[in-house]
């Protein structure tokens, strides 16, 4: 298992105010398996290639208003981490990454944004890996909130499986040949999110070469989501998607969360379920 945790110190000094406190706890967690070697720590830098993507992902208009918010710089270097990892996997460099982020993704669209989400990070490394050739991809959003900004920008995609996990109340809908899955499971617990999990990801051999986990861990019972999930439910998870991965290769993005106590377990112990 070549795995890779993408991580730079301005996530946690500079990233957006609400997300960033969590991010130093979280990657300091992991200083264990970075000593044995069992994950290689990799700085994320921006690059023309960072800025070509970002110009085809989100408006002129969207960018330059990030740009006044003073979320730029930091945006754009967790985006370069997400699509560096998605490189070094698709070339065989790693197996698993994981990317810390100190602005999340998921609910940026092309034109707009919200909640604390200025550029997706997942459909630009999606973009990228077209480019490398890589079509079928699996996108699994466990973060508590619905992925909006990625439905919006790669929901007609039928090459793109695209299943949101979220704790709030709304419709169940499968649609099968756009490949969109939307799973409410209404405040969470562990007991029922994890039987949503097994139910929804067991339908069907998937039929994907890529997996990309949008990872939030603002449905813990401590954190800002509160979904009520207990520390236990986050290698539970992790299992299931490990499983679901068989071969494949594993691309986890940190997406909601504040609470450095729950980012300095959950983190680690989700890793370890694949490095361990
Ligand atoms: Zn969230």
């Amino acid at each position: 298992m070549k795995a890779g945790v993408f991580y730079h110190p301005d996530f946690y000094e500079k990233g957006y105010f609400i997300l960033k406190d969590r991010v130093k706890p979280g990657f300091e967690g992991l200083k264990d398996l970075i000593r044995l070697n069992k994950l290689q720590h990799l700085i994320p830098e921006i690059d023309n290639e960072t800025e070509a993507l970002l110009a085809s992902t989100h408006s002129p208009g969207h960018i330059a208003s990030v740009k006044s918010e003073g979320e730029h710089t930091t945006a754009l270097l967790s985006a370069a981490g997400v699509v560096q990892a998605a490189v070094k996997l698709a070339r065989g460099e790693l197996d698993f990454a994981f990317c810390f982020v100190g602005a999340a993704g998921h609910h940026a669209s092309y034109d707009s944004y919200w909640g604390f989400c200025f550029y997706n990070d997942a459909v630009m490394a999606v973009k990228k890996l077209r480019q490398l050739g890589i079509q079928k991809i699996m996108i699994v959003d466990v973060d508590p909130h619905f992925g909006d900004g990625t439905r919006n920008l790669l929901g007609h995609d039928r090459d793109i499986i695209h299943i949101n996990f979220f704790g709030n109340s709304g419709v169940r809908k499968f649609d099968p040949v756009l490949q969109n899955y939307d799973v409410p499971v209404p405040g969470y617990g562990d007991r029922s999110f994890l039987q949503e999990m097994d139910l929804v990801l067991s339908q069907q051999d998937w039929d994907f070469d890529f997996l990309i986990v949008i990872f939030g861990h603002d449905s813990h019972e401590k954190d800002y989501g509160n979904c009520h999930l207990t520390f236990a439910a986050f290698p539970a998870m992790a299992e299931k998607i490990k499983y679901l991965a068989g071969n494949k290769p594993v691309l986890f993005i940190l997406s909601g969360g504040d609470n450095p106590e729950v980012a300095q377990v959950v983190i680690p112990s989700v890793i370890e379920i694949f490095v361990g």
